[in-house]
């Protein structure tokens, strides 16, 4: 079985390329040399807005993390990866690929551990992965024989047969049809013997007795296990993407958020099981911010269980304040808080509300007010956290029309296409900026308070104005677009450094740990 026989079969599975708008020549170069380069620094001159110097060309960052290189892996990249290790186990072993293939998968893909393995426990480490036996084994089918008996089917006219070193011999037909059955049950190289042997059966035999559809699920499966076995490795999570992304750095390290960027486009985090670009937030910290999210809704079940419906007219009523006599806006009704009875009666001689004691009723206001304060400071965060991701949806909306004004600039002979290029570039721009300020929220949130948390704080109020500054050029009529060219750019480069300096700040903080976050 050579490599490109391998990759031919796995083409068989559609890998189908996004239609996404390619806008950007060094966009697309990225994508040929498939290394994520970082781009040069770019400075503005000074931080007055006025006098900040701009380039032409708008150079998108598409490192989410300046430190972190990544490399992403087509299929065939995949392929090429497990053909080299099973090349370097097989050599250093002396054993046949298939049984170098065998050993990998089950040890994780750990190439020198493997060889280690073997080098020293020898044949036991080749039964313990399913070989029962060391003898050299041909694949081969064999021909139809008077003294065959299928032991599945039990058919002994004709049929060709086949069997492995354990000696289970059945016709291919059976054969064929019980590897289909394990394949689409996602197995690979886990699947036995039919006789329910501990015999697996190897690549070449899968390959012999099973068509170029199965053949290319199987490797599928083969390619998932070498993925996942590999923690510096993650599929890209878009649908229907089939690449993986490698980082070429510790994915381990709590300091670094290794945020990958896929050919698609799509971004998500080498580390955790965010699949988007979660910076300036640490995984643990973003983590605990989803689940304070989660959490929501049992805050709603707080707020609705410090609700009560006015007895008269059912208008849901807060209690604020430590008086039980409650005066409902809406009808006017006096009532009390604890029984809900007509409060004219309280503390007359013939109705009592016998549940009711102001000792009570204070250390219950006592508790309501503290989670008052912690849940309008949780929806202080959460707003803002929102509110930017409701903008970059709408943000969606603009860059579908961003195509239609650059060709309405070329029809109307203001700009060529070239020219206008930089509203994608600015969009990109925008995009990162609305998605690293909103997990600033997140961020902010569990930080304690400490000098640090000040220019945090700064750092992001000055990447929110800006961002809002540039969202609002995007509003603007097709005909006063390239009027705003150059403050597109300038804006652009502005908020990029803006950005990056926020991260900066972040994983500095991060890097010498720092930073102190609440309980
Ligand atoms: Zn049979
Ligand atoms: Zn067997
Ligand atoms: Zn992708
Ligand atoms: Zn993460
Ligand atoms: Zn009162
Ligand atoms: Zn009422
Ligand atoms: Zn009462």
């Amino acid at each position: 079985m050579t490599d490109t026989d391998e990759s031919s079969q796995f083409d068989e599975e559609s890998y189908p390329s996004d239609g996404s708008l390619d806008y950007d020549s060094e966009d697309q170069d990225m994508e040929d040399s498939q290394f994520w380069e970082e781009d040069e620094e770019m400075e503005p001159s000074s931080d007055n807005f006025g006098a900040m110097s701009h380039s032409e060309a708008i150079q998108v960052d598409h490192t989410a993390l300046a430190a972190s290189s990544q490399r992403v892996l087509e299929p065939e990249d995949l392929l090429k990866g497990q053909a080299a290790d099973v090349a370097r186990v097989s050599e250093l072993t002396a054993l046949e690929p298939w049984r170098a293939e065998l050993l990998l998968w089950k040890d994780d893909w750990k190439v020198d551990h493997v060889i280690t393995k073997y080098l020293e426990q020898g044949e036991k480490v080749l039964r313990e992965a399913g070989m029962l036996s060391d003898d050299p084994v041909e694949f081969v089918i064999s021909k139809p024989r008077p003294d065959f008996m299928c032991f599945l089917c039990c058919d002994e006219d004709k049929a060709t047969s086949f069997k492995l070193a354990c000696g289970h011999e059945c016709c291919t037909e059976c054969y064929s049809h019980y590897l289909r059955g394990k394949i689409q049950e996602n197995g690979s190289l886990d699947i036995t013997c039919p006789m329910n042997c501990k015999e697996i059966v190897p690549k070449p035999a899968v390959m012999l007795l099973t068509d170029k559809k199965l053949q290319a699920k199987y490797q599928s499966t083969l390619c998932t296990r070498y993925v996942r076995a590999h923690n510096d490795m993650k599929w890209c999570p878009a649908p229907d993407c089939g690449k993986a992304v490698k980082a070429n750095i510790s994915v381990t390290d709590e300091s670094v958020i290794p945020i990958a960027e896929c050919n698609c486009h799509q971004q998500f985090c080498l580390a955790c099981n965010i699949d988007e670009d979660h910076l300036p937030c640490p995984c643990k910290v973003a983590a605990r911010w989803l689940e304070k999210l989660r959490d929501e809704s049992e805050t709603m079940t707080w707020m609705s269980v410090n609700t009560k419906p006015c007895p008269k007219c059912t208008n849901p009523i807060e209690k604020n304040g430590g008086c039980n006599h409650i005066n409902c806006t809406q009808c006017g009704n006096h009532f009390c808080w604890v029984c809900l009875g007509d409060w004219a009666k309280h503390g007359s001689s013939n109705y009592q509300c016998n549940m009711y004691s102001p000792e009570q009723a204070e250390e219950d206001q006592k508790s309501v007010n503290a989670k008052r304060e912690q849940l309008d400071r949780y929806m202080f965060f959460y707003t803002r956290y929102n509110n930017h991701r409701d903008s970059a949806k709408l943000d969606e909306k603009t860059y579908k029309n961003i195509t239609k004004t650059m060709e309405t600039l070329q029809k109307e002979g203001k700009m060529t296409w070239l020219e206008s290029r930089f509203l994608p570039s600015s969009f990109e721009i925008l995009r990162q900026s609305r998605q690293t300020l909103l997990w600033t929220y997140a961020f902010a949130f569990f930080l304690d308070a400490q000098p640090e948390r000040e220019i945090f704080l700064k750092n992001q109020e000055d990447l929110e104005l800006h961002t809002e500054g540039l969202s609002e050029l995007f509003e603007y009529k097709w005909d006063r677009i390239p009027g705003a060219k150059v403050n597109f750019l300038d804006k652009c480069s502005y908020l990029k450094s803006r950005r990056q300096k926020l991260v900066e700040h972040v994983m500095k903080g991060m890097e010498e740990r720092n930073w102190k976050f609440l309980n």
